[in-house]
């Protein structure tokens, strides 16, 4: 795994598989970060990483890029990483027919059946924050 392409993830909820074997879970950090300064272990190693509890307690060995076989966005987060947000979109697109319905003096009127003959197709295979638009992590099939 490229160094880039890991550091995307610091600070997301993760599940990393190590080369031996071992699958890991928690927050990705770096060590050297000014957050881990009263801690030695975690502070003075340099390009090192690991993994934390969502606070400042490590919970995996420190590893290396090269240690690292594949990395997961962990899709049971609470809330969006970046932002704290509640909510996060997928992009679809849809074909289908409906009946709109509007009343004669203009009033809003129910239109929740609108959807039921469309057929909607993912565009993407992830999942995007509804707030900050950063994206979260990649879709079942
Ligand atoms: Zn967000």
């Amino acid at each position: 795994m490229k160094r880039e392409q890991l550091e995307k993830h610091l600070n997301e909820k993760v599940k990393v598989q190590l080369f031996n074997g071992d699958i890991i879970e928690g927050y990705l950090r770096k060590t050297g970060e000014d957050d881990f300064k009263n801690n030695p272990n975690l502070y003075i190693p340099k390009n090192r990483y690991f993994l934390t509890d969502g606070g400042l307690n490590c919970v995996s060995c420190l590893f290396r890029v090269s240690h690292v076989v594949k990395i997961q966005i962990d899709k049971n987060i609470k809330c969006c990483p970046y932002c704290g947000s509640e909510q996060y979109y997928i992009k679809q697109n849809f074909k289908g027919t409906c009946c709109y319905h509007i009343r004669f003096d203009g009033k809003e009127t129910e239109n929740g059946d609108l959807w039921d003959n469309a057929s909607f197709k993912n565009t993407s295979k992830y999942a995007w924050c509804s707030y900050c638009n950063k994206r979260l992590f990649e879709l079942d099939n």
